[in-house]
């Protein structure tokens, strides 16, 4: 497969370890100061046993950097008044820093209108609009933490992005068009695709960078990847009880310079980035400057 070039493949949750050590040190510092901890709330209404899985996973994140956690679990039943309700609760809490409300909701609530009534101070998740509006004009405190992620194992595996081509296949407001702004903000040259997108392979031949968040499992192939790029792929799908990334990551081995795989790559980098994004809520909440 591939030839001349050794592939190297991300370990993000060895460099999430080493980012949770670095927030971990930063909230001993703060509680030694005399103030307390970061304290992050999740809210999941309904009993979908992979949401329960994510939102303990994100919570025990917490407990190992020393920040705070809790959760609100409601019933499926729970109308998007109630919900809007214990928001509208958590926002004026000034012992609350960072809200996740997680995805996805029952159908009768609207995940724009809980986007919305999150207080953008407390918006761990990055996702509020005017968060959005200042990630597009280039001065966010909060973005959403898989594009967030995306950057760090960039930058952490030393990639040059001024000037480079970056392509990106996914325009979602998680993952594609943040990731896309980021990109372009540090002096990329991107290109948006999405599935309307002529000559993908074409197009994803000539990324120096190429990003796949489209949830199409093993859609790009060997052949799409330009020799020496860098491929971030953030794709996750359930085939026969195996989590697959849109990458052909065998065929990728030997073309690529580097490849986050499917376990350990993306995953862990997304959790790290949400609690960054609640010691920054709790930072700028407390007027600290955050460090990033
Ligand atoms: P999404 O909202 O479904 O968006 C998918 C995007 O991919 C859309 O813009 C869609 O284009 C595009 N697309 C779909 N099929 C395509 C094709 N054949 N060719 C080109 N573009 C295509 O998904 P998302 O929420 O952004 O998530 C994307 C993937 O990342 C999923 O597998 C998700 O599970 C994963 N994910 C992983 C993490 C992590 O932490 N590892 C976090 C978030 C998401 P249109 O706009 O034209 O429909």
């Amino acid at each position: 497969m591939g030839g001349g070039i050794e592939t190297v493949v991300v370990d993000g949750m060895a460099i999430a370890n080493q980012l949770r050590d670095g927030m971990k040190t930063e909230i001993e510092a703060l509680v030694a100061g005399g103030y307390r901890a970061p304290h992050l709330v999740v809210v999941l209404v309904g009993d979908d046993p992979a949401s329960k899985s994510y939102i303990k996973g994100k919570q025990r994140a917490c407990t190992r950097i020393g920040a705070d956690s809790s959760e609100h679990i409601l019933p499926e039943s729970t109308s998007e008044k109630e919900l809007l309700e214990l928001l509208d609760r958590l926002n004026a809490d000034d012992s609350v820093d960072g809200i996740l409300v997680q995805l996805p909701l029952p159908k009768h609530i609207s995940p724009e209108t809980i986007a919305e009534a999150v207080d953008p101070a407390k918006d761990a998740d990055g996702i509020h609009p005017l968060n959005f509006g200042r990630l597009l004009l280039g001065n966010a405190r909060l973005i959403s933490c898989t594009p967030l992620g995306v950057m760090a194992v960039l930058e952490r595996h030393g990639i040059e992005i001024a000037g480079k081509h970056a392509v990106v296949i996914g325009r979602s407001n998680i993952v594609g068009k943040p990731v896309s702004i980021l990109l372009q903000q540090q002096n990329a040259t991107v290109t948006m695709c999405h599935s309307r997108t002529q000559d993908l392979a074409g197009v994803c031949r000539s990324a120096d960078i190429l990003v796949a968040a489209a949830g199409k499992p093993r859609m790009v192939k060997g052949d799409w990847i330009r020799p020496g790029a860098a491929v971030m792929d953030v794709g996750v799908s359930e085939v026969d009880g195996k989590l697959i990334g849109d990458v052909d990551f065998d065929a990728a081995q030997g073309i690529a310079a580097i490849i986050t795989p499917s376990r350990r790559g993306i995953g862990p980098m997304t959790i790290t980035m949400l609690l960054r994004n609640t010691l920054n809520a709790y930072l700028s909440r407390k007027g600290i400057e955050p460090t990033r």
